[in-house]
């Protein structure tokens, strides 16, 4: 395998150990007026390098919000410290990943890693979040793309945010919850909202600036701090959005599953039933036309998602 370029290295968050809730890493502002509880969480992964800038950049400027409460955290800061140049995939997580564990069944069952006790430290703020920003970025080259869930009012506020320009709706991995989907944030007519959005390669410099600026509009369209204060932070107006509906995840079946061609994300294939890959002996194919790949991993192992397929609806 060849080694990645790396053009981010970490940033030191440090400073931001001592938070003012308890758990390390989670610092909470409450506006005293009346108002959402806004998240921004870096870090889910802690190879995704990007998170860690946006979420910085909001501390060094001393935003607050305007009304209800703000909470800026980075996840798991452990597999973050871990960090190495010359092998960037490895400090995804410590022991396993922390975007799986958010099933009632996992978080409260007696299985214990590095990962789940994080987990269960920071449940209480997933909980407490209304609207909640979750940064990664991908392995791949693919455009950035903000996955908005199933639930009608993600595709809502993916929308009010306005950035990036492509928004997937889809429900997840065969693998294990994501936080995004954790309680209220998974139901269909659930009050609270979550966004997770794929700011582009992990360690490219574009990707830091697509961070902000997601960041900063997130902020905007949640009422947590006003234009004045977003203003400095953003980019010229973005284009129109587009949303791509998720029919479902390709999950690997066997252990030699290979892509016929250098895949990198959002490709539109025209034809339904073109052989995209194979799992072991099986042809992997296009289920219907302008299929759209989301995504597809280089981490090629059963049981984990290999692509998804999805339909530009808008
Ligand atoms: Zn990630």
């Amino acid at each position: 395998m060849t080694t990645p370029v790396v053009n981010v290295l970490p940033t030191d968050i440090s400073a931001y150990r001592a938070g003012n809730t308890g758990i390390d890493y989670v610092h909470r502002f409450d506006s005293g007026t009346p108002g959402p509880v806004v998240t921004v969480n870096a870090l889910t992964h802690g190879n995704e390098l990007c998170g860690a800038y946006a979420v910085k950049r909001l501390f060094e400027h001393d935003i607050r919000p305007a009304r209800g409460t703000l909470i800026l955290s980075f996840a798991n800061v452990a597999a973050y410290e871990r960090f190495d140049p010359a092998n960037p995939v490895a400090s995804r997580f410590v022991d396993e990943d922390f975007n799986r564990l958010w099933a009632p069944e996992v978080l409260g069952g007696g299985r214990t890693s590095q990962e789940l006790v994080r987990a269960r430290a920071y449940l209480p703020v997933v909980q407490e979040s209304d609207y909640l920003l979750d940064i990664h970025s991908m392995q791949s080259l693919s455009p950035p793309v903000m996955l908005c869930g199933t639930a009608p009012r993600g595709r809502v506020l993916a929308r009010r945010v306005g950035v990036p320009v492509d928004i997937v709706a889809d429900a997840g991995h065969a693998a294990g919850l994501r936080m995004r989907d954790h309680g209220e944030f998974g139901e269909a007519d659930g009050r609270r909202t979550a966004l997770l959005v794929e700011c582009g390669q992990h360690w490219l410099q574009p990707t830091v600036g697509i961070a902000i600026e997601t960041t900063f509009r997130f902020l905007l369209a949640t009422g947590a701090i006003d234009e004045a204060a977003a203003a400095p932070h953003l980019g010229p107006p973005p284009p129109s959005q587009r949303v791509v509906e998720v029919s479902g995840p390709v999950t690997i079946k066997s252990d030699d599953f290979h892509f016929v061609e250098d895949y990198q994300g959002l490709e539109i294939i025209a034809d339904a039933g073109t052989v995209i890959g194979h799992d072991g002996d099986d042809p992997v194919t296009t289920p219907y036309d302008d299929c759209v790949l989301i995504m597809p991993s280089k981490r090629l192992r059963r049981g984990q998602t290999a692509v998804r397929f999805g339909r530009l609806v808008e």
